[in-house]
């Protein structure tokens, strides 16, 4: 029975002779659901602010992550990642970076969206004000994975145009895994335009009750007839508290024309 599958065989065969467990079968199954027959996407987290996280608080930060990131953001979402932490990420990793400010010396050189062609995400600690440095990582992983380059948008009628960020409508919105703040997301019923069964959840805490809906603190970005960029806010208060961040080289900074963006190299060259 060489290539077939046999239901209630403790062994699969497969071409070549290749005989493998059940176990990794299931596991190779599993993945093969989640869409990638292929590694998880390794994700190097690099941090460049010292002063503000220790090595030790950023292992334990990273394995929080990586435990949240499994345990509730996966099965919903299927794309699976592994994190680990580095100086000097390899080309083809994608990367979680820690900065202190825009203005440390290792942001040069690094594209806003990507470096070298993979995707990059940032945290700027020292913006964060009070808001938790996990927060913000969770908030940026997420987004990074399903819309590695901030060009993806939903439809929720022929005029209206959302961005495809799963953590915006629901920010400031948090539970705990391992001691720390992770950003509660939207779940892919959030960016469906059709009734869904009651009980249906729209994010992981379950607070919405209709798709492109948002809670007080949250925020949306989106596209009227196919031209204007347009943000609403949760509430007046949101509105007020976006206005004085610093927002620069964040991704939501990307939908937008006049988005206000940090230099990479080569805008810094072309400045002299
Ligand atoms: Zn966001």
């Amino acid at each position: 029975m060489r290539g077939a599958f046999v239901l209630g065989s403790p062994h699969f065969s497969f071409p070549f002779g290749t005989v493998i467990s059940m176990k990794k079968a299931k596991k190779r199954a599993r993945r093969a659901l989640l869409g990638r027959s292929m590694k998880p996407v390794r994700i190097a987290c690099v941090n460049y602010a010292g002063e503000e996280i220790d090595d030790r608080t950023m292992g334990k930060l990273t394995a929080a992550l990586q435990k949240c990131y499994d345990e509730h953001f996966l099965p919903v979402w299927g794309y699976p990642v592994d994190l680990y932490v580095t100086r000097k990420p390899k080309p083809t990793d994608w990367q979680l970076v820690y900065f202190d400010d825009a203005s440390h010396k290792n942001m040069l050189g690094r594209h806003e969206l990507t470096h070298r062609g993979q995707p990059i995400s940032k945290i700027f600690v020292k913006a964060l004000g009070g808001e938790p440095v996990s927060l913000a990582a969770s908030h940026e992983l997420f987004e990074m994975v399903l819309d590695p380059m901030a060009n993806l948008w939903a439809d929720k009628n022929p005029n209206t145009q959302y961005a495809y960020e799963v953590c915006d409508a629901v920010e400031e919105d948090s539970f705990r895994v391992g001691g720390f703040d992770m950003s509660n997301f939207v779940y892919p019923s959030w960016f469906e335009p059709f009734k869904h069964p009651r009980g249906t959840k729209f994010d992981h805490k379950g607070t919405l009750k209709a798709p492109f809906s948002m809670t007080e603190g949250g925020y949306v970005i989106k596209k009227v007839n196919g031209r204007k960029l347009i943000r609403a806010f949760g509430s007046p208060e949101k509105r007020r508290r976006f206005s004085k961040e610093d927002r620069r080289g964040h991704r939501s900074e990307f939908r937008d024309p006049q988005g206000v963006h940090h230099p990479g190299r080569r805008a810094s060259k072309r400045r002299g």
